[in-house]
């Protein structure tokens, strides 16, 4: 598909073609020796934009001078914060606005989801998931099914690979749902894996799910702002996604909580409620009954956060003059690039965990080297690139395709094409 060269002149003409380029220099990057360094953990913290700090000093400056007034007044009343996020959230995860908000974060949004759709019965209970989600999702559904004085070990079906593979076949998946068939409440995968960086059918994942009567939901922490969505129309049941990964939102980002038409309209869709939910007509006359807002935002439970909230905000901005389309383009083209020029490197012993189909993966590669992966690891960061390290061995790559370059890939493989 592309005519790729171990050549540098490669890289140097892909970024000088590349329409999204400009998009670098609005980030900060940490610097080492004096000189940015390059940055591939965007699926852990993605970096600052440099205008959040103006966009944070406008939210400073409301407070200071209108005080309780800045929530109706000063330049965005902060009463409806939280929608501020809607329009750009609603076109990347392709979804209509009434079907998106943000709220608290990641894990305590999918504990809330779950306990929306999660209604166990003594013949349907069961909660299926990937092996090797990440810990804080084993940890909720562990929770949860406790909480409804169930064994985890009997309501909770983990969808492994197969001996000797990595990865988990879509038909494997879809043929454990339709098994469960009756006994399974819900379905809940991580849209991509975390560790091996693979990406799920979710729409066959989605349809099997639903046609055994489950509700399919789904962590899209690595999802978000790294793969163009459909979620309406695929007719997901319920998503949610943290916002300082991909979204580039800071530490502790306001969470992302996606609650499909069909049940966020639905005033008696089951949920935990607190005032931020209620009707802004009848808020504020601080009465009994809870009336639920027929959207998304029903869910809302507290004041929204606006310090957190401005974050996503400014760097959503970014996202909507880059495009999720035109994101996604060049991250394909930046990510093939890098494994093209890894499967160059045949004297280093590695391989590449995650799915070679570029429909199965987003920015991220999975690398496991069988030896010296810490002492690679660590030639990275003195050389000032920063990549993740897991043990045993396992560097995650994820150039990030809104700041990251094809010559920053190209070094990255410099570095082990001449140390290693
Ligand atoms: C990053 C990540 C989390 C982290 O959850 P927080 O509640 O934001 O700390 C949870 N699940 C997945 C799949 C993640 O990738």
């Amino acid at each position: 598909m592309f005519a790729f060269s171990t050549d540098i002149g490669y890289a140097l003409t892909a970024d000088a073609n590349d329409e999204l380029a400009r998009f670098k220099k609005e980030f900060h990057f940490p610097q080492k020796d004096g000189k940015d360094v390059i940055y591939f953990c965007g699926n852990s913290l993605g970096l600052q934009p440099r205008h959040t700090a103006a966009a944070i000093e406008t939210e400073l400056e409301s407070w200071r001078n209108y005080a309780v007034g800045g929530y109706f007044g000063g330049t965005n009343p902060w009463l409806w914060y939280h929608q501020y996020c809607t329009p750009a959230l609603a076109k990347m995860m392709g979804c209509k606005e009434d079907e998106v908000t943000v709220m608290n974060a990641l894990t305590v949004n999918l504990h809330l989801l779950m306990l929306s759709f999660y209604k166990p019965t003594s013949s349907r209970f069961k909660i299926m998931m990937e092996a090797g989600a990440f810990p804080s999702d084993q940890y909720a559904v562990e929770t949860l099914v406790k909480h409804f004085g169930l064994d985890p070990d009997k309501a909770i079906i983990e969808i492994s690979p197969r001996e000797g593979e990595k990865l988990l076949r879509k038909e494997d998946i879809l043929q454990n749902i339709e098994q469960q068939g009756e006994s399974l409440a819900m379905t809940l995968f991580g849209g991509i894996n975390y560790y091996t960086g693979q990406l799920f059918d979710m729409a066959a994942i989605t349809e099997a799910a639903q046609k055994a009567g489950a509700i399919a939901g789904f962590d899209l922490a690595h999802v978000a702002g790294n793969i163009p969505m459909q979620l309406h129309d695929v007719n997901i049941d319920f998503a949610v996604w943290c916002s300082y990964k991909y979204l580039n939102a800071g530490p502790g980002a306001v969470g992302g909580v996606f609650v499909h038409e069909k049940h966020a309209t639905n005033a008696a869709t089951p949920r935990l409620a607190g005032w931020w939910g209620n009707d802004e007509k009848t808020r504020f006359k601080m009465e009994k009954g809870f009336v639920p807002k027929t959207n998304a935002t029903g869910w809302n439970i507290s004041t929204s956060q606006v310090f957190n909230t401005v974050c996503l905000k400014a760097s959503l901005e970014l996202f909507e003059a880059a495009g999720i389309e035109r994101l996604r383009k060049k991250s394909i083209h930046l990510t093939a690039y890098l494994e093209y020029l890894l499967k160059q490197l045949t004297h280093i012993n590695f391989e590449i965990i995650t799915p070679a189909d570029p429909e199965q993966r987003g920015a991220q590669l999975c690398l496991y080297f069988k030896e010296r992966g810490k002492e690679i690891h660590d030639k990275m960061i003195s050389s000032g690139i920063i990549v993740d390290y897991r043990e045993p061995g396992v560097i995650r790559v994820a150039p990030a395709p809104m700041y990251c370059s094809f010559e920053d890939v190209y070094r990255f493989y410099e570095i082990l094409k001449n140390n290693f």
